[in-house]
């Protein structure tokens, strides 16, 4: 057996942890957006493999048993290869997951479908915007240059921005709700901008904007051919114990 995880998320991090820790032969894939990307206990490698097609070489030069796509659940290019290039090479692939947020009572959600319904949801007069999507979308508020952007991200940016009223805090989380209601507080921020990533490292401020009463653009996760998806990593070593051995090790 020999498993890729394709990482760059907490889930992806932690099943590395559980499989050195069981000594199951694996790899480790980041796309090398961060400047110094979390050190894992696996051979790791870093950078785009060159679409379906490298991919897939990939998986055939390093005898790649079962692909495991523990990218986050905005990473959709990356999620789409995966699919097609573990479909082109016949091995088992599996989705690691977690689950979206939800809405719950007191939350004020308004729900877009991509960056470019959220960005025409900030229409209207300025506002204080806490714009929580990383860094990689960020031009597309340059269309609503009149609000004051507060951008929370990993690495501090070379390059300036494109938003011509904005601050920056430098941080990657996890993030507690006493840590979010003083930020929203001291940068009185009216509305807050962030993708439906789910799961507990990036939920403060959800819990934070409901006890502030502050209403939430909520851009919803891109849709993906079907998949097999898991949201736990107990259940990714179910799947390993299970998955079927990809056809070259089956002799055919
Ligand atoms: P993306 O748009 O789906 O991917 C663009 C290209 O980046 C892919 O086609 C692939 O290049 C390369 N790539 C992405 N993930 C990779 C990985 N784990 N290993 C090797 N190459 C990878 O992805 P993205 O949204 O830019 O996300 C990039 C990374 O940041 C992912 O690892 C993801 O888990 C992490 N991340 C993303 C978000 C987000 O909101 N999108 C948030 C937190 C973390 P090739 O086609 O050349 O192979």
């Amino acid at each position: 057996m020999n498993v890729l995880i394709l990482g760059g998320t907490t889930e992806a991090s932690a099943l590395a942890n559980a499989l050195a820790e069981r000594r199951i032969p694996a790899l480790f894939s980041y796309a090398g957006r961060v400047a110094i990307p979390k050190a894992q206990p696996l051979p790791t490698r870093v950078g785009g493999f060159g679409g379906v097609e490298g991919l897939a070489a990939f998986l055939a030069d390093n005898r790649i048993t079962h692909l495991v796509d523990a990218t986050h659940p905005f990473a959709e290019q990356m999620s789409r290869n995966a699919i097609a290039a573990a479909k082109q090479s016949g091995i088992p692939c599996l989705a690691l997951t977690r689950p979206p947020w939800a809405p719950q009572a007191g939350d004020r959600w308004q729900r877009v479908a991509g960056i470019e319904a959220a960005m025409v949801a900030l229409s209207g007069p300025h506002e204080r915007v806490l714009l929580a999507i990383g860094r990689q979308h960020l031009a597309a508020f340059a269309a609503q240059p009149q609000h004051h952007y507060l951008l929370r991200l990993v690495d501090r940016p070379d390059a300036s921005l494109p938003l011509p009223h904005h601050s920056v805090v430098i941080d990657r989380g996890p993030f507690t709700l006493e840590g979010d209601l003083a930020l929203l507080r001291e940068h009185g921020i009216q509305r807050l901008v962030c993708k439906n990533s789910g799961g507990d490292g990036a939920v403060a401020k959800l819990t934070a904007a409901r006890q502030l009463g502050l209403p939430v653009v909520m851009i919803e996760r891109p849709a993906l051919p079907s998949r097999h998806e898991v949201h736990s990593v107990k259940a990714v070593l179910a799947w390993l114990a299970h998955a079927p051995a990809p056809e070259t090790e089956r002799g055919v």
